[in-house]
């Protein structure tokens, strides 16, 4: 059965988004209609506003939502109606080269379904019945939405959907570069760049593989006092400083171990690259817009043994490791809670960004009624 459903859309670069009623298909095959609870906003919610992320407008936002199966379509045997679920913004096919050797992140059949499901078609039109896209596979800032059953993960319901739906992708994507991109190894000395929701994830993940010192570099310093909560045992706010890579091997006694660049400009990337000492690893889990390059001296790669890589959606077998993540929630290891700087009603929607661009929230939720 198709639903109305009010929903935030980008209906033209660089304008502010809106929020719709619009409709929802009832699902097909291998699909279910989630009605969600709640969705958190992510900064590549707003970059997909700005033409930072290109995406064809319209389309529908959000790919950290959380919420239950209420209709499941033809084959679907793993969701049942009242299932607690969370979105995946990477689709899992389980059959191509990358899904087959752990690295579903990789998924070939996401990278075809960048703004529809994976069959090139969407389930959202507005009440004309003119399509409209959704962010990547998922477009589950609104109160319904189908997903093929590759995008969904189910989830434990004894905790609240809006610290679920946190584990979609902020919280996946900072704990996951740290935990399962750079396997961080007790002892070590890490720096993050960027304590959004991201950032303070990949700060969390530091302290939970037992880094000894974990640095968070900022240019606002509201973030940096949130850096303390997550687990930074220092700050630097790089407006006070003409030199952060200076500033970072000073901290650091001559530099770190590891560094992620959790901001998306090549010039922080840099900055992640320059602040390791020999044999370090930098990690560019920030998104920039397309144009955007970095600079680095090549025989440092050579004589000093650094690496410099990347990391999408934390390298997450979302199957997996979501459930893992819920329980380090479960047993006190993971803040969620904290994460939830202020909980925003859809019709605030213009809102949520706004504070998110002025960075106000750790990370704001969209919470539906
Ligand atoms: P956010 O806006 O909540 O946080 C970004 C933080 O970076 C802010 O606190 C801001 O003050 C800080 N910042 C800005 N310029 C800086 C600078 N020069 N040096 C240090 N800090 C600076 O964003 P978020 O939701 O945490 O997302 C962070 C980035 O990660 C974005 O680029 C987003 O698109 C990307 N992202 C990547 C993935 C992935 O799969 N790799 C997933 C989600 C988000
Ligand atoms: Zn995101």
């Amino acid at each position: 059965m198709k639903q109305r459903a009010r929903a935030v859309l980008s209906r033209a670069v660089n304008q502010p988004v809106v929020v719709e009623e619009i409709e929802v298909d009832a699902p097909r095959r291998n699909e279910v209609m989630i009605k969600l609870a709640a969705c958190g906003v992510c900064h590549s919610d707003l970059s997909a506003t700005d033409g930072t992320i290109p995406f064809p407008a319209p389309v529908v936002l959000g790919h950290e939502g959380a919420g239950t199966v209420v209709q499941v379509g033809e084959g679907v045997t793993e969701f049942a109606v009242g299932d607690q679920v969370v979105s995946s913004f990477v689709s899992m096919c389980g059959k191509c080269r990358w899904c087959v050797t752990g690295r579903p992140q990789l998924c070939d059949q996401a990278a075809r379904a960048g703004y529809t499901l994976p069959d090139g078609t969407v389930r959202t039109h507005d009440l004309e019945g003119r399509p409209l896209n959704v962010f990547s596979g998922c477009g589950v800032m609104a109160e319904y939405a189908t997903l093929h059953v590759d995008n969904v993960v189910k989830v434990a319901k004894d905790i609240p959907a809006d610290r679920c739906a946190l584990i979609g992708c902020g919280v996946m994507t900072g704990v996951g570069a740290v935990c399962n991109t750079a396997k961080v190894e007790p002892g070590s000395i890490v720096v993050v760049f960027g304590a959004g929701g991201v950032g303070l994830s990949a700060i969390q993940g530091a302290a939970i593989s037992g880094a000894v010192q974990i640095v968070a570099v900022d240019t606002n310093e509201h973030k940096l006092g949130m850096a303390r909560v997550f687990g930074a045992t220092h700050v630097l706010n790089a407006t006070q400083t003409d030199n952060v890579v200076k500033a970072l091997k000073q901290m650091t006694g001559g530099g770190a171990d590891y560094a992620f660049e959790c901001v998306g400009r090549g010039e922080v990337v840099a900055q992640a690259y320059g602040c390791l000492h020999k044999g370090g690893t930098a990690v560019v889990v920030g998104v920039a817009p397309p144009k955007d390059t970095v600079s680095l001296r090549t025989a440092s790669f050579t004589f000093e043994e650094k690496t410099l890589t990347g990391s999408y959606f934390g390298s997450a077998r979302p199957r997996e490791d979501f459930p893992r993540l819920l329980g380090l929630y479960r047993a006190g290891r993971l803040k969620l809670d904290e994460l939830i700087t202020r909980t925003y009603t859809i019709d605030e929607a213009p809102q949520a960004f706004a504070d998110l661009a002025a960075g106000r929230n750790a990370r704001g939720v969209i919470v539906f009624g």
